[in-house]
């Protein structure tokens, strides 16, 4: 076997570094080497393999802890005491294999579909599921929550080996530390291969014997946490928001799953939401709609002034542009606000209102004599006719008059007699 580099030196970091750094790091050598994006090439593969073979070491507590004490002289065959892992020899290295066995990383990297559990090799944590309640302006405009939940977390005391302070989990006598157990059966279509996880280690390949006592030997312990969650603006009733590595812990030194929040949004009082334009009705009043007038229209921004045309109808719909929900993708786009009139026609109303309503359906109603009177043209001739009428009445007044005078003087005749 050629001269086997470092471990770090593969993956470019410190001796002391986290296990955060060193997920990351792996990522990096990981994408640039990755099979995918270097197809037939073998130097790639090669740096790929190695990177994979180190991060399998470095990402598990107990594997890195007997490489940092004895080197690579812990995995080889038949070595390295407490039993080894099984080495890399039974690495079946075509791309898809590996994939699997670091699902959730590739995942990320290449698009899911390999989350399949193989064998014993860190698989990512279970995504845990919660919502949120937040109002109808904070989903417009975004915000910040905090959500409380218990999660599993990594057991102090044992650092999530399971076993008490000073002993070490041993490898799983029933599967040799593989996790799975395969066997054959005969059937009608001849000897068929099973794969089963094994019952005795739940397919973690390690047994602990000597329990740790604060998490049972689990290497977990519940906690409850506060996490802070960035509603982006946009957001919709229903929609889910990935906190990535919030979810349950990963096994064999997987990353955590994910946090998914879905967020509920309260109903506004009056705005209605379809994607990201915003529906209201606003009243107009009767009189306002006639003659036309500035109102002041409630958006999410606060109110806005809007020159209403004279004659406007019931049912008259105007947009407001860019008034209306900003978009995820970027929250300077912003949908429409669209607002309905609706007429109001008063229910009730006081003398003084009352009669200038009559005053004015009068004036409705005397319109059409008044614009046929003009319409003749014959002013004149109308003048002419109340002339007539008045020297008519006149004369009438004159006949009456004098017919009354003539019954008091021959009154006054009849008495003189
Ligand atoms: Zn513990
Ligand atoms: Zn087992």
């Amino acid at each position: 076997m050629a001269e086997k580099r470092d471990y770090y030196e593969v993956l470019g970091v410190q001796k002391g570094a986290t296990d955060a750094e060193i997920k990351r790091a792996y990522r990096k050598v990981a994408k640039k080497y990755h099979p995918d994006t270097n197809p037939d090439n073998p130097e790639a593969e090669a740096k790929f393999k190695e990177a994979t073979e180190a991060y399998e070491v470095l990402s598990d507590a107990d594997k890195r802890a007997r490489y940092d004490q004895f080197g690579h002289a812990a995995f080889e065959q038949g070595g390295g005491g407490a039993g080894g892992f099984g080495g890399f020899g039974g690495f079946d290295f075509n791309g898809a294999d590996m994939g699997d066995m670091f699902g959730d990383i590739f995942g990320d990297i290449f698009g899911g579909g390999r989350s399949r559990r193989a064998n014993n090799g860190p698989m990512a944590g279970a995504n845990v599921k919660a919502s949120i309640r937040i109002t109808f302006n904070e989903a417009v405009f975004g915000t910040e929550k905090e959500l409380e939940l218990t999660l599993n977390e990594e057991c102090e005391t044992c650092h999530g080996s399971g076993a008490a302070p000073g002993s070490q989990p041993e490898t799983c006598p029933k599967c040799g530390g593989k996790g799975q157990i395969v066997y054959t059966q005969q059937s009608l279509f001849g000897m068929v291969r099973n794969v089963q996880t094994c019952p005795d280690c739940h397919g973690t390949g390690k047994i602990v014997k000597n329990k740790c006592k604060d998490c049972g030997g689990t290497g977990y312990v519940k906690k409850r946490k506060k996490i802070a969650v960035t509603v982006p603006a946009g957001i919709d009733h229903g929609q889910s928001i990935r906190i990535r590595g919030k979810g349950e812990p990963g096994i064999n030194g997987g990353p955590r799953g994910d946090l998914m929040v879905t967020v509920l949004v309260e109903q506004h009082p009056f705005f209605k939401r379809q994607g990201y334009d915003i529906f209201s009705t606003v009243p107009v009043s009767f009189a306002d709609a006639a003659l036309g007038g500035t109102l002041r229209i409630d958006t999410v921004d606060g109110q806005v002034e809007y020159t209403m045309k004279a004659g406007t109808q019931t049912d008259t719909k105007v947009r407001l542009k860019g008034k209306g929900v900003p978009t995820l993708r970027n929250k300077n786009v912003r949908g429409d606000h669209y607002v309905t009139f609706v007429v109001q026609v008063p229910t009730s109303l006081n003398k003084e209102q009352r009669e200038a309503l009559e005053a004015f359906r009068d004036a409705m109603a005397g319109k059409g004599r008044h614009k046929q009177t003009l319409e003749n043209d014959n002013i004149e001739e109308s003048l002419e006719n109340i002339g007539k009428e008045i020297k008519d009445k006149t004369e009438d007044l004159k006949d009456k008059a004098e017919s009354w005078a003539e019954g008091l003087f021959k009154k006054g005749k009849k008495k003189k007699k």
